[in-house]
């Protein structure tokens, strides 16, 4: 059992409720109620042993029976917990008991399980949850970093291709005042599915803040990302947002792996190339 500090009874198995012979587990009830001193006249207390020290039994006669139990108590936070070991059963009643904690003991596994796999889907769902921009669903910018970093590595381990492009919608600001923040998250969404459906499986995007993205492409050289980009720029370009009442555009910088970069140095050319792109009018993509 585990009792309140005032011995009133929060939980206990199924086994005590059999022991004393109740109809149903007796929460809520005082220990003092159920359980007596074999003097007759002491009131109630519990002897709390130590787990550092020897344990303390003590004998409680069940009230209004005969039936006896060995009890060691262990101070909790909030209460006790007691633990009643029953005294001088029949044969048949001590297999009868262990058969039935037993069964008790499969039954709270199998809880137990169910709640771990719970957990563990609570848990992916945190992980999930704390790499995503809830807007566009796109990963965020802490997680790109983390994806982006390993990639990085591994195609200057294995000599391969890999560029990234770095993304700034036009005019964004404008579309905000002009249509409102609700038609500017919108166009961020939009603009979201379009980079996700034209990443392959070995792409990476991201949101990486307001409404700029980033993406990096494995296996790709910087000739091949600008074609990729140009693409991408085109498609947003002509698509119908905002009712046809505005052309949404985005600019775009493209960097591919150098010799000498590091992936900070890579994102930056990026940037720069970015730059390059809203200085010498927007809606087109340059490359550094
Ligand atoms: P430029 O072409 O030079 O990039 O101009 P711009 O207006 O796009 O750039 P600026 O940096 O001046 O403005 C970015 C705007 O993006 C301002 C900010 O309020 C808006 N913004 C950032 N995050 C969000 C968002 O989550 N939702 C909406 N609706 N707007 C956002
Ligand atoms: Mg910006
Ligand atoms: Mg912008």
């Amino acid at each position: 059992m585990v009792t309140d500090k005032d011995h009133a009874i929060l939980a206990c198995n199924d086994n005590l409720a059999r022991n004393l012979h109740l109809p149903e587990k007796p929460l809520g009830r005082f220990l003092g109620d159920i359980l007596c001193s074999l003097e007759d006249d002491e009131g109630f207390s519990l002897l709390v042993s130590r787990q550092d020290n020897s344990l303390l039994p003590q004998i409680f006669r069940v009230c209004y029976t005969e039936i006896l139990f060995k009890c060691y108590t262990f101070e909790l936070e909030n209460g006790f917990l007691v633990l009643g070991d029953r005294l001088g059963g029949t044969d048949n009643e001590v297999l009868e008991s262990m058969s039935l904690l037993n069964n008790e003991l499969s039954g709270l596994s199998r809880e137990l399980a169910q709640k771990n796999r719970e957990l563990e889907k609570a848990n992916r769902k945190i992980k999930d949850l704390s790499r995503t921009d809830s807007l566009t669903g796109l990963a965020n910018r802490a997680y790109f970093q983390e994806r982006y970093e390993e990639a990085f590595t591994l195609a200057r381990r294995h000599q391969v291709s890999l560029a990234v492009v770095m993304m700034d919608l036009d005019h964004f600001k404008h579309i905000n005042d002009t249509y409102g923040h609700d038609a500017g998250d919108a166009v961020l969404r939009h603009f979201g599915r379009l980079v996700r459906e034209s990443c392959r499986q070995e792409d990476f995007a991201a949101r990486f803040g307001g409404e700029e993205f980033i993406l990096y492409l494995s296996h790709t050289t910087i000739k091949e990302a600008l074609v990729f980009a140009d693409r991408l720029r085109q498609t947003l370009a002509g698509a119908d947002i905002l009712e046809n009442q505005y052309q949404i555009t985005v600019s775009m910088g493209v960097a591919g792996m150098a010799p000498d970069d590091s992936p900070e140095s890579l994102i930056k050319r990026a940037d720069q190339a970015l730059y390059k792109a809203k200085d010498s009018g927007r809606n087109r993509v340059c490359a550094l």
